[in-house]
């Protein structure tokens, strides 16, 4: 009757949605009154059991290298087995990358309800009710789920991470029967030595208002200085000034960020269904009928290369 949360990890260490994750399905395990669990699958660089202080209890381990990287396949027949062999009546993923490819197939395969894109405890008072954001965050939908088995992918940010020092969880070795994949992985080319962008806490983003990629220094500058990562309009990604990782919105990336700066963004529909999930949102545009400034916290009219450099100024000073 235990809840089990899928660990989700990259380069052996515990994504930071993910112990959203698993502070959020501690919690719902104390509301039920129950313990929370953990399935980790593949190896991490830290103390698994120090993972303990976020509020599971017991982690089921799966040190399978074939496991390593991630095979939404395998993943769910392995998270299957572990469902089965826990009892658990409810599995909490990220809504993340690997948890919008693997919780959808976990939820066919054992005939459970999934709510994707939860924000918010679920109210088990009366049932098992989960509030989401649907139509691109314009609205919340409250979701009865009433299959034995329930799963909530979580939205990252929406849900604080917390932890009490010191507490530590039981480590399980799991021995999965884990078949061959379907999938071969290739090779892997991993963009390095910058902040990804589902994970930054703060993004800088652009769009054709900086009229040509050449001028994406000022915005590269300001998001140094914060410790920032950089993200695009779609019109940008399309003409090639920035790689179309960095495209945010419904047809790019979804991101929920603790401040998202957008400059020389109009702020157009499909350009906010992916941004305003961010916690506070900052606008530099010339135009003050720009429909981003009826989305902004702070807005600056202006023309983004004056004001922008200033900004990072101002910013590098203020760090010292
Ligand atoms: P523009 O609309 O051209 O706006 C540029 C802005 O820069 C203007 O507001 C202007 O006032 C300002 N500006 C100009 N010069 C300066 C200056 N010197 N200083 C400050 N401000 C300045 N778009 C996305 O971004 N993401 C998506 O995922 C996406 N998906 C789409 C899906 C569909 C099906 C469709 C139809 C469209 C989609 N779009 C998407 C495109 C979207 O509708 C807009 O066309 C796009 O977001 C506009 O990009 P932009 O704001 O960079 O450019």
């Amino acid at each position: 009757m235990s809840v089990l949360i899928f660990i989700d990890h990259s380069d052996g260490a515990v994504k930071k949605a993910s112990l959203e994750a698993i502070s959020y399905g501690a919690k719902v395990a104390e509301q039920l009154g129950t313990t929370a669990e953990g399935v980790l699958l593949g190896n991490l660089n830290e103390d698994i059991a120090s993972l303990g202080k976020y509020g599971v209890k017991k982690i089921y381990h799966v040190a399978d290298a074939a496991l390593d990287h991630p095979d939404p396949q395998l993943f769910t027949d392995v998270i299957a087995q572990v469902v089965e062999k826990s009892g658990a009546k409810l599995i909490v993923f990220s809504n993340n990358l690997h948890g919008k490819a693997i919780a959808p197939r976990v939820s066919a395969k054992l005939k459970a309800e999934l709510v994707a894109g939860a924000v918010a405890l679920p109210d088990t008072g009366n049932g098992f009710i989960v509030k989401k954001n649907v139509f691109s965050g314009k609205a919340f939908a409250f979701i009865a789920v009433n299959t034995d088995i329930k799963i909530i992918s979580l939205n990252p940010n929406a849900f604080p991470v917390s932890q009490t020092e010191g507490a530590s969880a039981e480590v399980v070795p799991f021995a999965a029967t884990i078949g061959e994949p379907r999938i071969k992985l290739s090779s892997v080319n991993k963009v390095t030595g910058e902040i990804p962008l589902s994970e930054a806490e703060i993004v800088v983003s652009g769009g054709r208002g900086l009229k040509g990629p050449e001028n994406w220094k000022i915005l590269e500058d300001l998001a140094a200085a914060l410790g920032a990562a950089t993200a695009c309009s779609r019109p940008v990604s399309d003409a090639d000034w920035r790689p179309h990782h960095e495209h945010v919105g419904q047809t790019g990336l979804a991101i929920a960020p603790n401040l998202y700066i957008a400059i020389g963004i109009s702020g157009a529909i499909q350009h906010l269904a992916g941004v305003n999930r961010s916690k506070v949102i900052a606008v530099i545009n010339k135009d003050p009928e720009a429909p981003f400034f009826k989305a902004a916290d702070y807005g600056i009219v202006g023309d983004a290369f004056e004001i922008v450099p200033k900004l990072t100024e101002a910013v590098k000073a203020l760090k010292g």
